[in-house]
């Protein structure tokens, strides 16, 4: 399977579609998903091409996973969380929806399910957490 440049977070990555952008390095960019499966639900993306991490490069699951661990500490800041789950998928038949490889970071509380996929957010109210976990990263 080759890389799709025309992909959703491709597009997110050029400017070409707005995101809600919480931190970014020369190698990696975080953003808020649209449909948050819980609150502060947000996806850290390399910023050079690859599908998963089927194909991906040593280098870009080292740069995505230190920025991975970086955001897990800061929602668990922000949002004073009581656990944080990271979930990964690969191609379609693994869960994969949007083919370039992306990390979802989920911050948990103490009994509360995490959401069904596929509903949309409130764009104020996640705008809101992107700013509390911008302040938490200082
Ligand atoms: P996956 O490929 O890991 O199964 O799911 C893709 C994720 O991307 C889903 O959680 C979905 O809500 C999110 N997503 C899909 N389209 C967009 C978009 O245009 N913007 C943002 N920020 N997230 C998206």
């Amino acid at each position: 399977m080759s890389y799709d440049p025309e992909n959703i977070f491709a597009k997110i990555l050029r400017g070409e579609i707005p995101s809600t952008r919480v931190y970014e390095d020369d190698e990696t960019l975080a953003f808020m998903d649209i449909m948050p499966r819980s609150d502060g639900h947000l996806l850290v993306i390399p910023k050079t091409p690859c599908r998963n991490v089927l194909d991906a490069s040593p280098e870009q699951l080292a740069s995505v996973m230190k920025t991975v661990q970086k955001l897990s500490q800061a929602v668990m800041k922000a949002f004073e969380a009581d656990g944080v789950t990271i979930q990964q998928f690969n191609e379609a038949a693994g869960g994969q929806e949007v083919f370039h490889l992306h990390f979802h970071v989920l911050p948990r509380y103490e009994g509360v399910s995490m959401r069904p996929p596929g509903n949309m957010g409130d764009f104020e109210v996640i705008a809101a957490q992107a700013d509390k976990i911008k302040a938490a990263l200082g």
